[in-house]
């Protein structure tokens, strides 16, 4: 008799979690079976967004109300110095100073682009910061000057402070190169001089931030700081965009736990969180097979 019971109760719980689960599959008003999207026009596959994608990612906003998670801080930070191949055309003000892997690369292939212009006197005072080393600079330079640790961008990984060996950047060729081709390269001018009252920072001719294609170029044309341009992406939700011969799909996802969103067609797709409520997917079918 024992065993008939036990049967039944576990039939029962079964049924509960079997029930639990097809409420799951109605949230976001989708109709989801077996990993598809069931719509009137037939079904499709489905992508499913973890979560912890809107704190990771190249374009969070890190600022005074939207600190670096934990999982945030780029995977693929390294010390400079340590990579010949990484400190190629241009000077390091301190020996120890970090960067995440991908970012270095893209601004070696931009000081190398900027030589050929006449800029060349590149350096590079500040990347990468650890918590400990914020707080350090935090104490010694108080909040006028500094960010406390987790509010700065430098926390990230994606953010340089960079510098003219000859003069102020504001002055030197290599800050007006900067300003006007940071953004081919993937990288923003994040602190400019006419948006001190969206951004909340000081006008910093040295601090460029790593975004990526086609985000930064987006940016230059409609000139918009990173807090716009997140605001922009989620009033739109989605927009096309041909950038260098690529058309790119962006669309700014809500996230609601771990997000089911219908697969993109495209062979390229990013991800990157808000670092608020959303995620933005960039998709891309590069030509050629190379893109960005
Ligand atoms: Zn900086």
């Amino acid at each position: 008799m024992k065993k008939w019971l036990l049967l039944i109760v576990i039939a029962g719980l079964i049924g509960y979690e079997w029930l639990e689960r097809s409420k799951e599959n109605v949230s976001n008003g989708l109709k989801i079976e077996h990993g598809q999207l069931i719509t009137d026009q037939g079904t499709k596959d489905l992508t499913i967004i973890p979560k912890a994608q809107i704190y990771q990612g190249n374009l969070l906003l890190v600022n005074k109300d939207y600190p670096v998670h934990d999982s945030g801080v780029s995977k693929d930070i390294v010390t400079l110095a340590d990579h010949d191949e990484l400190i190629r055309g241009y000077a390091l003000m301190d020996n120890k100073t970090m960067l995440s892997k991908a970012v270095a690369e893209k601004f070696v292939e931009m000081v190398q682009a900027a030589s050929g212009a006449g800029a060349h006197s590149f350096l590079i005072s500040s990347g990468y910061r650890s918590n400990e080393k914020q707080q350090q600079l935090y104490e010694e330079k108080g909040s006028d000057y500094a960010l406390p640790p987790g509010y700065s961008e430098h926390n990230l990984g994606l953010s340089l402070d960079i510098g003219s060996s000859q003069m102020a950047m504001s002055h030197a060729p290599e800050g007006q190169w900067l300003r006007d081709n940071a953004w081919d390269y993937g990288f923003i001018l994040r602190y400019p001089e006419d948006k001190t009252a969206i951004t909340g920072i000081q006008y910093e001719p040295w601090h460029f931030r790593y975004v990526g294609l086609p985000h930064s170029i987006i940016m230059r044309e409609k000139n918009f700081t990173l807090e716009e341009y997140l605001e922009f992406l989620k009033e739109q939700q989605a927009i096309s965009v041909t950038v260098k011969g690529t058309e790119y799909h962006i669309s700014y996802i809500e996230m609601n736990g771990n997000t089911p969103v219908p697969a993109p067609k495209e062979k390229h797709v990013e991800f990157s969180g808000d670092n608020k409520s959303g995620v933005i997917m960039t998709t891309y079918s590069a030509e050629n097979g190379d893109a960005q």
